[in-house]
């Protein structure tokens, strides 16, 4: 069953949260938990939901990027993004290490965030360990869109929004987005709109 994703104005989106133990990842609750936030995501659709969005405390998010929506959208963003699609993903417990320090802008937007969209500044590369929903260690080692998607979701977990970093004058409706913006390289949105 799909859970209510919720909006920025939310104190709970704002508040950090705290690690899970081995013997709660195997509890059913949490097993349940899990498969709801990737019914969630699916629904929404997103490519990524952590926990406080659906109203809990806790270090973890799921996160996926499918074929069916990459189809989407024109290849030359996928390509420049460096957007592939990767399997879903439980990640428990994260910490995040950037291995790549520059840093890139891309329009990103959030589900806790609905109808807006802007440029966001993320760095190109980084690892992240944690635990899966097995509760077994895993790493992590992203670039592109993926290592964008680890960097946001893993913000949420500390109480951070991409709007904290978002470039201001890039935020936009997203109807705006796809009726302007869609197909122009990002250096001309940065003329366009005064963004230096
Ligand atoms: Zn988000």
């Amino acid at each position: 069953m799909a859970l209510s994703i919720l909006q920025v104005g939310e104190a709970i989106l704002r508040q950090p949260t705290r690690a899970l133990t081995v013997p709660e990842i195997h509890s059913s609750t949490i097993q349940q938990l899990i498969a709801a936030m990737q019914q969630t995501m699916y629904e929404a659709p997103g490519v990524g939901l952590a926990a406080p969005q659906i109203g809990e405390p806790l270090q973890l998010l799921v996160m996926e990027d499918r074929a069916e929506l990459l189809q989407k959208l024109p290849s030359q963003q996928l390509i420049e993004r460096e957007r592939f699609p990767f399997p879903f993903q439980v990640i428990i417990n994260p910490t995040l290490v950037v291995e790549q320090s520059q840093q890139l802008n891309f329009f990103e937007g959030c589900l806790s965030v609905d109808g807006f969209i802007g440029l966001v500044p993320r760095f190109h590369a980084v690892k992240v360990t944690g635990l899966n929903e097995k509760a077994e260690p895993i790493e992590i080692q992203a670039y592109g869109w993926q290592a964008r998607i680890l960097q946001h979701e893993i913000d949420h977990l500390q109480g951070k929004l991409c709007i904290d970093q978002m470039l201001p004058k890039s935020m936009m409706s997203v109807a705006n987005y796809r009726k302007y913006w869609l197909n122009q390289p990002i250096s001309c949105v940065c003329e366009a709109l005064g963004i230096t």
